[in-house]
């Protein structure tokens, strides 16, 4: 076996895309996981036409002239759909060989962009309030100082945007802790009808105030299933708060309540809670992102109600959870419905 074939042979029972350049910087062989990422016909030409991203380039470029491990990064597919990888070149001392190996960590720096994404919303969200509570705290030590018609209506705003800023951190908190605990499956034995009744109790003041009229359309009997009682109520606290929010004055709110012994989306015995409400509905484009951090299909309307964005992301962590499943349907003008399901605790039953 000549050596050119041996080392074919041996990178290819490599995991890792794997090629390897030789003195004349030419590749001298490379494995099937490599000529996916840089073709085919590699072999026997020179590095620089067959890797081609200039940062990669230039690092073998200098791997060859003095023989020091390095990483690089090389970045394949479209905008928005990128597929990093990490690298490494290390010099075979002795064979005079350079072996490049191609590590796939996009997952990795997807969430680095996630995480730096997060932070620059987390500010942006805080600085709004923020910014507004120092205007007034300067204009309230200066030219307002003795105005006490002013300082009234001051503080009155400055209490609307700390009570933002407090709700931002209290579901802030609430995000990471839901999502600190997303794996550990709850062993509670929950009656979700008793955890519906507490929703619908304690936000039936919000809802004699906003002139809505929450409609249960579900019986008494217990519902059995295995969660988190806090969680849960959580969860419809936030969906019929919101169906409240943008339901609109005067237009009633059903909460709707349905079993089965097959969910079809479950595949199992599991029940439906679905919170309609009358309002303006949503856009579909929106619908799909509805669940991610901050976003809000209604800028405008969801700060002036004192939204924070994150309402429904603490939903979906919290039906993950409890392999639950969210789904929402709407159509503009027809209000919305967001419906719940769950997985019954069939042995309760
Ligand atoms: P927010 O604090 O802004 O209410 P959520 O995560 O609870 O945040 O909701 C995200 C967005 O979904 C809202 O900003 C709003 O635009 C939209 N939304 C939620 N529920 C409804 C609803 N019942 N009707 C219309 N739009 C809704």
């Amino acid at each position: 076996m000549t050596n050119t074939a041996f080392l074919q042979d041996l990178i290819a029972a490599l995991p890792l895309p794997t090629l390897v350049i030789d003195r004349a910087e030419r590749v001298a062989a490379l494995n099937p996981a490599a000529e996916v990422l840089v073709g085919a016909r590699a072999v026997g030409r020179n590095f620089v036409t067959v890797l081609r991203q200039p940062v990669l380039v230039d690092a073998v470029e200098r791997c060859l002239e003095d023989a020091t491990p390095r990483h690089a990064k090389f970045v394949l597919g479209d905008v928005g759909n990128d597929v990093t990888y990490d690298v490494t070149l290390k010099t075979v001392t002795g064979a005079g060989l350079l072996m490049v190996s191609f590590q796939d960590i996009t997952h990795k720096a997807q969430a680095g962009q996630m995480r730096r994404d997060f932070v620059a919303n987390v500010s942006h969200e805080l600085r709004t309030p923020l910014t507004s509570l120092m205007g007034f705290i300067e204009t309230l030590s200066g030219p307002a100082r003795d105005d006490a018609a002013a300082r009234d209506r001051f503080l009155g705003i400055m209490q609307t945007e700390a009570g933002r800023m407090n709700r931002l951190v209290g579901d802030l908190l609430s995000l990471s802790r839901v999502e600190a605990e997303e794996r550990v499956r709850p062993t509670g034995q929950v009656n979700l009808t008793g955890v519906l009744q507490t929703t619908l109790r304690n936000l039936n003041p919000l809802a004699i105030e906003a002139d809505v009229r929450l409609r249960p359309v579900f019986g008494a009997e217990p519902l059995p299933i295995l969660g988190d009682a806090d969680q849960l109520l959580q969860v419809f606290t936030n969906l019929v708060e919101n169906a409240i929010k943008y339901g609109g004055k005067g237009k009633p709110v059903d909460i709707l309540c349905e079993t089965s012994l097959r969910d079809p989306a479950l595949r199992a015995p599991g029940v439906r809670i679905t919170i309609l409400d009358h309002g303006p509905g949503i856009d579909q484009h929106h619908i799909p992102r509805l669940t991610e951090r901050f976003y809000r299909a209604d800028n405008h309307r969801s700060r002036a109600l004192g939204g924070t964005g994150l309402g429904l992301a603490i939903v979906k962590h919290i039906l993950n959870r409890h392999r639950g499943r969210l789904k929402i349907t709407s159509e503009l003008g027809q209000g919305a419905s967001f419906c719940v399901i769950l997985p019954l605790d069939v042995v309760a039953t």
